[in-house]
């Protein structure tokens, strides 16, 4: 019997999350979490640093990513759970796309930089240097008081329609599912609800991710609309799907708090039967 709430979908600031490693494992453990699965976006860079913290704390530790990838021209957040860290194509692909996420951050701030008081070094400044995205632009604004916080520049001058956005390369999602399968991990799906019931991936398009294997649909969520997260459990059903609730806790970047959405024991099981790449931890 899990001890507490099982939490799969956390970040670190080793991407866009506010606390290192170690102190995502202290919050963690602060919130009573049983089981916390550290899920940065698109790099395993804090993985060692989270199973030290957690050492002797009898906290469940499930090594995890989450992948940037695009499905036609959407982008669409990939869970990657207990894979093998050394794979040779997820780690070339990963990569790939930390390095476009670099070069275009800094052709987004250099947009920035003609109308707004920022620098490339205020943004690599607020950057953990792995995995750079959006977040760390909006904290460099932050910082130079332009805007209030990270939810007020995502509103405005970081939105999608901004006006200074631009998108980064990425595999296509089946490419993902593909890759976190091969590397012996098991796919789930984040946040796939956010746009609303009719904005759900269609039946065909999912159809083939299951084929590739994937494994689960994230309903619990707080992006994910009801009506959204009601057509995640219809789909769930027909393609016999592992569904999870977690946070996406960043720190203090988002509102979101560690356990506000759980899964299931019975769920974290079939996640972890569907794995051979690394263990869970709990010592
Ligand atoms: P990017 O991948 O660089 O385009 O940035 C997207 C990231 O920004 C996501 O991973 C979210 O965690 C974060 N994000 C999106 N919207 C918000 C928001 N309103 N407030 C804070 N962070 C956000
Ligand atoms: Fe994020
Ligand atoms: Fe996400
Ligand atoms: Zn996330």
């Amino acid at each position: 019997m899990p001890r507490g709430p099982i939490d799969l979908h956390t970040h670190s600031s080793v991407s866009d999350g506010t606390e290192t490693p170690t102190q995502l494992i202290r919050a963690a453990l602060a919130a009573g979490l049983d089981t916390v699965a550290i899920t940065d976006h698109d790099s395993t860079a804090g993985w060692n640093e989270a199973i030290t913290a957690a050492e002797g704390t009898g906290l469940q530790v499930i090594r995890g990513i989450e992948l940037s990838t695009r499905h036609e021209w959407r982008s669409v957040h990939l869970l990657g759970y207990l894979f093998d860290p050394n794979d040779a194509e997820l780690v070339a692909e990963t990569g790939r796309t930390r390095d476009d996420r670099l070069g275009r951050a800094e052709r987004m701030v250099a947009r920035l930089a003609e109308d707004f008081d920022i620098t490339w070094d205020d943004v690599l400044a607020q950057s953990g240097g792995v995995t750079i995205g959006r977040p760390h632009i909006a904290d460099a604004l932050v910082a130079r008081g332009v805007v209030a916080n990270r939810s007020a520049a995502f509103e405005s001058i970081l939105h999608f329609s901004g006006g200074y956005y631009l998108p980064h390369e990425a595999p296509t999602v089946l490419d993902g599912v593909r890759m976190i399968t091969a590397a012996g991990g098991a796919a789930v799906l984040a946040h796939p609800a956010t746009r609303g019931r009719e904005a759900v991936v269609d039946e065909r398009s999912l159809a083939r991710l299951v084929e590739a294997g994937l494994v689960g649909l994230e309903v619990g969520h707080r992006e994910n609309t009801p009506e959204g997260r009601e057509r995640l459990l219809e789909l769930a059903a027909e393609f016999d799907l592992v569904t999870t609730g977690s946070s996406d806790y960043h720190g203090e970047g988002k509102p979101n708090r560690l356990a506000e959405n759980t899964t299931t024991p019975e769920a974290l099981d079939r996640i972890i039967a569907a794995t051979s790449g690394v263990e869970p931890v709990r010592s």
